[in-house]
C-alpha cells in the first residue's frame, strides 16, 4: 500500500517528468548520449574508476564494483557484480595478482571482450616483487607509474571509441599533466623531512612504490604482535629504531588492533623516547566520493601531508592544476 502522502507526490512528479522531456531533456539527450548508448565500463578498483572518469568525454558510463574502504586483496564479486562485469563493454582492472579472488574470471572474461589489466602493462623491471608473491600490486603509488596507466587506457578507450579520439588525447594529455605536478609536489614534500626520519612505519605493505619513488624506507607494522616471541622481537627492534632516528609517527590503518600500536609506544616510552600514531592513510581504495580523498590526485595529496606533518617536513605549496574540482 501506497501512504497518503505519495499519492499526492505521484502526479506531481509525473508533471515535473513531461516538464522535463518537454523543455530540458530534449536538449541534454542531443549533446549526450542516453545511458543505454553510453559505452559501459567496468572497473575493480575505484582508483581506476577515477582514472577512467578523467578521461570521459561524456559518451562513457563508468562503474567501480568496489567502494570506499573495501579490501581488493580479498573482495569476492557478488552476483550482481559478475553480471556487471558480463554487461561491460570494456573491463579495467588492477592486475599484478591485486584481484585475488577475482583473477579467474577476469581472465574468462578478457577472453570475451576488451579487459585491460593497467598493472601489467608497467615494464616488468619496473615492477617490485612482493613479499610473499612474484609481484607487488600497489603501483599507483609510485605516480609516474600511474601516469603510464593513463596512456594505456587512452589509447583502449580510443581504439574502441574512435568517434572521440581527439577528446582522449586531449583528456589524456591534461590529466598526465596535473599527474606531473603531483609527482613533483610529492616529491619536493618528502625532500623537507629530515634523512634519519624518512621512515614510513605503516600497517601494510601498500607503500614499497611510493618508498621507491619517494626517496623512503618503508617499514612494515605486520606482524606486530606481542603474542609470539619473533612479534615481540619485532616490535622490540622497531622501538628501538624509532628512538635511535627520532621518528616521531608511525601510521596505520583502521585493520590495525589499537593494543599493537600501544604496546610499541609502551616500548618506545621504556627506552625514553615516544611515538604518536598518525592520520590514516589510503592505500587500496579511495575515500568516499564527495570529499577530495575520494579522487587518486587528492588521495596522493592527502597521504603526502599525513606523512610529512607526521614526520617533522614541511609541506610544498601545491600547484593550482593540483586543486581537485568537487
Ligand atoms: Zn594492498
Amino acid at each position: 500500500m501506497l501512504k497518503p502522502y505519495f499519492l499526492f507526490i505521484l502526479p506531481v512528479l509525473a508533471m515535473l517528468a513531461v516538464g522535463f522531456l518537454a523543455f530540458g531533456g530534449g536538449r541534454t539527450h542531443a549533446e549526450e548520449p542516453a545511458l543505454h548508448e553510453k559505452i559501459y565500463v567496468v572497473t575493480t578498483t575505484s582508483h581506476l574508476a577515477d582514472m577512467a572518469e578523467n578521461l570521459n568525454p561524456g559518451s562513457l558510463r563508468i562503474e567501480s564494483l568496489m567502494g570506499p574502504g573495501v579490501d581488493p586483496h580479498l573482495f569476492k564479486p557478488t552476483s550482481s557484480d559478475i553480471a556487471k562485469l558480463k554487461d561491460a563493454d570494456i573491463i579495467l582492472y588492477s592486475g599484478l595478482h591485486l584481484e585475488g579472488k577475482m583473477q579467474e574470471l577476469l581472465q574468462t572474461m578478457a577472453k570475451e571482450k576488451p579487459a585491460l589489466a593497467v598493472g601489467e602493462t608497467i615494464d616488468q623491471g619496473h615492477v617490485l616483487a612482493g613479499e610473499n608473491s612474484p609481484y607487488d600490486p600497489h603501483f599507483w603509488m609510485d605516480v609516474t607509474l600511474w601516469q603510464h596507466g593513463v596512456e594505456q587506457v587512452a589509447a583502449l578507450f580510443k581504439e574502441q571509441d574512435p568517434r572521440h579520439s581527439a577528446i582522449y588525447d586531449a583528456k589524456s594529455e591534461d590529466y598526465r599533466y596535473k599527474l606531473a605536478e603531483l609527482d613533483s609536489y610529492i616529491r619536493s614534500s618528502i625532500s623537507s623531512i629530515q634523512d634519519k626520519r624518512k621512515v614510513l612505519i605503516t600497517a601494510h605493505d601498500a607503500f614499497r612504490y611510493f618508498g621507491r619513488a619517494y626517496g623512503m624506507n618503508v617499514v612494515g607494522i605486520q606482524g606486530l604482535s606481542t603474542e609470539s616471541e619473533a612479534g615481540l622481537r619485532h616490535i622490540q627492534d622497531l622501538a628501538t629504531m624509532i628512538t635511535d632516528q627520532d621518528i616521531p609517527t608511525v601510521f596505520t590503518e583502521t585493520s590495525i588492533p589499537k593494543r599493537n600500536v600501544e604496546a610499541l609506544q609502551e616500548h618506545v616510552s621504556h627506552e625514553g623516547g615516544r611515538v604518536q600514531l598518525g592520520e590514516t592513510l589510503y592505500s587500496d581504495s579511495l575515500g568516499p566520493k564527495d570529499q577530495i580523498e575520494g579522487t587518486y590526485i587528492g588521495m596522493m595529496m592527502h597521504n603526502t601531508q599525513a606523512i610529512v606533518q607526521g614526520l617533522g617536513g614541511t609541506m610544498t605549496a601545491a600547484s593550482t592544476a593540483l586543486i581537485p574540482v568537487l
